[in-house]
């Protein structure tokens, strides 16, 4: 059964380039309800735990590195059918394929730097919003 939450968090470069407002009015226009949010950094080593799903991949370095270099806001969110519906609104991976309009077609610099974050599961959704917030924390 898909639940109604997701997880996002907007990455280092969008949230460098002052575009952390812009990308939160677009969620919310979109129908989203912050549940939980904050501005935080994170260490290489928590990067790694939270991409150690790509070990493996050649990138994985990179993005930790990347990922780390910078403040992030991290959400949960709350919609129908959120996963889904989220990763609409982010587009594709690589920018270059997003669709216009989408939030990684507007804002992302490359494949890496790619504005932000969406999960890929109702299962992952709920792994990665426990990654950074306390039950307390969501409303
Ligand atoms: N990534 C990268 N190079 C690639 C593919 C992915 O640097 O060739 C980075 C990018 O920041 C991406 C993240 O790794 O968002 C996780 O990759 P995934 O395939 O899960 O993409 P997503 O689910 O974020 O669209
Ligand atoms: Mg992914």
């Amino acid at each position: 059964m898909a639940t109604n939450r997701t997880f996002t968090m907007i990455k280092p470069d969008a949230v460098n380039a002052g575009n952390s407002g812009a990308i939160t009015k677009m969620i919310e226009e979109a129908g989203f309800r912050i549940v939980a949010m904050k501005k935080t950094q994170l260490s290489p080593e928590r990067a790694g735990q939270f991409y150690a799903i790509h070990k493996e991949r050649p990138f994985y370095k990179d993005l930790c590195t990347y990922m780390s270099s910078g403040p992030i806001v991290p959400m949960i969110l709350e919609k129908e059918n959120a996963v889904e519906d989220f990763r609409k609104l982010i587009g594709a991976t690589d920018p270059q394929k997003a669709a216009p309009g989408t939030i990684r077609n507007l804002f992302a610099k490359s494949i890496e730097a790619n504005a932000i974050h969406g999960s890929d599961s109702d299962a992952n959704a709920e792994i990665e919003g426990n990654f950074f917030f306390s039950h307390m924390e969501q409303f």
